[in-house]
């Protein structure tokens, strides 16, 4: 019997984590490591179905994804890091739910058609088409309660319920049907006004960037372009240093509304404030992530542990499957 009930949660290792995947996921995860079981998966297998040419980066990022974690305050004693690929049990049971998946179930899932609706079925690899069964197996192979995730991501997580329970049903297994918890901060916006913080986007305030560079982006914000003159009154509505504010100041954005909209605060100095707080943030972060990238072997060390911990959990998991399965001689 499980003492804490599990959370399984990640990333794919096709990079550095950014502000985006701090808000929307790495804080939750810092406040939940007591109340959880938490397991972070490190998702080098799920990073090959759109980087399959890039294996140098996918390894490397499975270093840097890991120093993330940590850099915010994940505690290597609670939580459980897992190399994917290392996992047989995903693997097998990938394939397992993959009988009982209808090609139609995945194509209407919204990653998938927004995919197709933007390059077609033609190009689209068999793999990436599959990818939430494998995200299923991901979240089954522990038996994990609780998926944090954003809004895109609950097609995602509804569809593995609809496939674990219609497993369950077929061979009267008793996996964990597991419930999406919604990030309450929703998708962080770039500071430069496009929608999304991606590194395709070129817009990326990394977890692990200097304090030169976030200053590059924070000083290139766009602001409200209207205000032209500091002596105008400004839009905090529609400024994108306001939202961040927002998300990263609590406390003083009354304030810097109340100055902004009476033309007390110019937007140099909004953005010093805001460049002022991100730093506050960043530099526990950047200091936890220099200690690990100097003891590198801690890091190693931490993923082939709790991959081998992992591992042990799933195949005793996966042997319980198969019995129940019949396929077991
Ligand atoms: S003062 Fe701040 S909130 Fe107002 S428009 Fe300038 S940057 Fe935006």
């Amino acid at each position: 019997m499980r003492s804490r009930r599990r959370i399984l949660t990640g990333d794919r290792t096709t990079g550095k984590l950014h502000l985006g995947h701090y808000v929307g996921s790495l804080k939750s995860r810092v406040e939940l490591q007591d109340e959880y079981e938490t397991f972070i998966l490190l998702a080098d297998v799920q990073a090959l179905t759109t980087h399959f040419e890039e294996p140098e980066l996918i390894n490397s990022s499975i270093l840097d994804v890991t120093m993330d974690n940590l850099s915010v305050g994940l505690d290597p004693e609670k939580v459980t890091f897992v190399q994917q690929s290392q996992i047989t049990s995903i693997a097998e049971l990938t394939v397992f739910y993959s009988m009982i998946v209808s090609v139609n179930q995945l194509r209407h899932n919204p990653t998938i058609k927004t995919e197709a609706a933007n390059y077609g079925y033609e190009d689209l690899s068999y793999g990436f088409l599959g990818y939430p069964v494998s995200q299923t197996a991901d979240i089954s192979f522990i038996n994990a309660d609780l998926v944090p995730v954003g809004e895109d991501q609950v097609p995602h997580i509804e569809l593995s319920r609809k496939i674990i329970r219609k497993f369950n049903k077929l061979y009267g297994t008793n996996i964990t049907v597991p419930r999406a918890k919604l990030s309450e901060v929703g998708r962080l916006a770039g500071l430069d006004g496009n929608a999304k913080m991606g590194k395709s986007m070129g817009n990326a305030i990394y977890l692990s960037d200097s304090p030169e560079v976030v200053w590059q982006h924070v000083r290139k914000a766009v602001t409200d372009t209207s205000r032209v003159h500091a002596h105008m009154e400004g839009h905090p509505e529609v400024c994108n240093v306001y939202k961040y504010h927002q998300v990263f100041n609590p406390g003083e954005t009354d304030e810097i509304h109340k100055e902004c909209t009476s033309a007390a605060l110019s937007c140099f100095a909004c953005k010093q404030r805001l460049n002022e707080v991100l730093n506050n943030l960043l530099e526990p972060m950047r200091e936890r992530r220099a200690y690990y990238e100097n003891n590198i072997d801690i890091v190693k060390d931490l993923i082939h542990e709790g991959s081998k911990k992992a591992n042990a959990i799933g195949n005793e998991n996966l042997e319980r499957i198969k019995e129940k399965m019949h396929i077991l001689i």
